[in-house]
């Protein structure tokens, strides 16, 4: 028997957890202490048993990874409860229970945390990336998401047992970030202990690349690597991005194997992404991929009906009708029609009338028929002919290998829609109209110049429609 003392081990552990997990973190759940250590594990002594409870839960992986990773040898992590003021016996429940209020009542309140801290597991008013109004009551279970909605609704009583990954795909504003976020809503809400983050491919990209330039990837892989669900909306954002598809895919493996849930978005079929590595592409592919369809005209009355009741708008039924007859697009555009009535009614002090409606969605009902050529659609479209992203287009950088490809979806999108040169700006990041016509007008000089020029916009045109079409 040997004399053993990790000590300092563990306090280099302390040091690291500190720096990767943030002062409130480490503050909440790291007050405790070492103990003694024997050739193969090393006590720590805790405050209470649900402290203990929740260390073990959370952290004990976590912690013994990383102690594997400072001495090259694997040492588990015993917690033993030791009360800190020992008065006379009392249940460990009641304690739990006492602690358990305590914290939630003194303790800063984790869950408002800017994004990237860890989410408390007691303290539960609203998940800081999850909005509140994306849950499974406000979603209208119809003919295009019936499948979906249930697998959904699966995991979300059961994360990680079955369906897993679970992936939906489907057109823009059909509801794949409702439905993903309800699945991380209902989590949250119903099982307290569970870390749920959800995040967009982008976002997952961008801290990925920072986490790099920081130098704390292990932080950034840590994050992602404990936790129950996994929620990651638009990855075909991860076309071509190789090192995050490398980053994410080591994250999926880990979370895989720890039989932790994983939902993803994405707006076509996995196997239609282009510049993925075959081995992330198979993983996607491994659990459950379902689409999401247009809503049948029955469906989109029951959406249009839904949204009229939570926000208490008076709507005549025959408004909702012609709404719902007349946009067969997406969800989105069915909302965004509905919501320009209302505020149009609203400006003026009307009653929303049939008349009105029929008037003032003129414009809106005429370019619905125009099959489902949308902004959105074109900015994908160019963006991904271009390899760059859709915000890209949309953002502000002026940068050249960006401003072609803006200028030449500006002019695409005035030429096949019908949107005006100050409603083009509006979609395009609420740039001026000038900017616009001053787009249109370079490409027409450029055309001039360059013959490929015109079958290269010919061919985008074309794809646009197609991608469009199946929306
Ligand atoms: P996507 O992520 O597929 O582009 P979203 O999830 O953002 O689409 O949905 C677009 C809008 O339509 C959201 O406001 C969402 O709440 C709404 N929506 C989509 N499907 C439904 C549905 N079945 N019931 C109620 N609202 C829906
Ligand atoms: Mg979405």
């Amino acid at each position: 028997m040997g004399n053993w003392n990790y000590g300092v081990f563990w306090d280099e552990l302390m040091n690291q957890a500190k720096n990767e997990l943030g002062e409130h973190e480490f503050a909440m759940w790291f007050n405790i202490q070492y103990d003694s250590s024997t050739e193969t594990s090393i006590s720590i002594r805790v405050p209470s048993s649900f402290y203990k409870d929740q260390i073990v839960r959370q952290y004990q992986k976590y912690l013994e990874d990383k102690l594997f990773d400072l001495m090259g040898k694997r040492i588990s992590i015993d917690f033993i409860v030791v009360k800190p003021n020992p008065d006379e016996a009392r249940p460990a429940q009641e304690l739990a229970r006492e602690d358990a209020r305590e914290a939630s009542e003194d303790k800063p309140k984790i869950a408002l945390l800017p994004r990237g801290k860890s989410d408390s597991p007691i303290k539960r008013d609203k998940h800081p990336q999850l909005r509140v109004d994306y849950t499974f009551e406000n979603f209208v279970i119809g003919d295009n998401n019936g499948f979906a909605s249930n697998a959904a609704l699966a995991i979300s009583k059961n994360p990680g047992t079955s369906y897993n990954p679970f992936l939906i795909y489907g057109g823009v504003g059909l509801g794949k970030t409702h439905l993903m976020q309800s699945i991380g809503n209902r989590v949250w809400i119903e099982s307290p202990k569970m870390k749920v983050i959800c995040i967009t491919a982008e976002e997952f990209t961008n801290e990925f690349i920072q986490s790099i330039h920081d130098k704390t990837t292990q932080g950034f892989k840590n994050k992602y690597r404990y936790v129950d669900v996994l929620l990651i909306d638009d990855i075909h954002f991860l076309q071509n991005k190789l090192g995050s598809q490398e980053e994410l895919f080591h994250t999926f493996n880990a979370l895989y194997d720890a039989n932790k849930q994983m939902v993803f978005t994405c707006d076509r079929p996995v196997s239609e992404l282009k510049n993925l590595s075959d081995r992330l592409r198979s993983r996607f592919e491994r659990g459950l991929n379902v689409d999401l369809q247009p809503p049948n005209f029955e469906t989109r009355c029951a959406i249009l009906k839904k949204k009229v009741e939570a926000g208490r708008i008076q709507v005549p039924a025959e408004v909702l009708e012609i709404i719902a007859k007349n946009i067969s697009t997406n969800v989105r555009d069915l909302e965004a029609a509905l919501t320009k009535l209302v505020a149009y009614a609203e400006l003026v002090h009307k009653n929303i009338t049939l008349e009105i409606a029929q008037n003032q969605l003129k414009d809106v009902f005429s370019q619905s028929k125009h099959g489902n050529v949308t902004i959105d659609n074109i900015l994908r479209v160019v963006a991904d002919y271009y390899k760059l992203s859709y915000n890209d287009l949309k953002g502000k950088k002026r940068t050249k290998n960006i401003a072609m490809p803006r200028q030449i979806a500006m002019y695409i999108a005035r030429d096949i829609t019908e949107y005006s040169t100050t409603e083009l700006g509006f979609e395009f990041g609420g740039r001026d109209h000038t900017t616009v016509m001053h787009a249109c007008q370079k490409i027409e000089e450029r055309l001039k110049l360059d013959p490929n020029l015109e079958s290269t916009i010919q061919a985008l045109v074309r794809s646009i429609k197609d991608y469009s079409s199946k929306a």
